[in-house]
């Protein structure tokens, strides 16, 4: 699930190489002031996300095409599953 939400509730997706660690990302994009309609910090680090296969998703870091491989990141890369 490499998708991020920062603190104003905008997506960011990852491929694998480029999926930063929790604290890394808090850092980049935990603190940016909070989302709109009163909904406060909106920060969330490995977030649901749509299925990467349907659509055209890119890596927001480098621009890889996400494909169905990436929609389990989060285990392989952080559990080593
Ligand atoms: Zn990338």
């Amino acid at each position: 699930m490499p998708r991020i939400y920062d603190s104003l509730n905008n997506a960011h997706d990852y491929c694998a190489d480029c999926f930063p660690s929790e604290e890394e990302s808090f850092q980049e994009l935990g603190a940016l002031g909070d989302g709109p309609d009163g909904r406060g910090n909106c920060y969330g680090w490995d977030a649901e996300h749509p299925p990467y296969e349907e659509e055209d998703y890119k890596c927001v870091s480098c621009g890889a095409t996400l494909e169905e491989k990436d929609n389990d990141l989060y285990l392989t890369k952080f559990r080593g599953m």
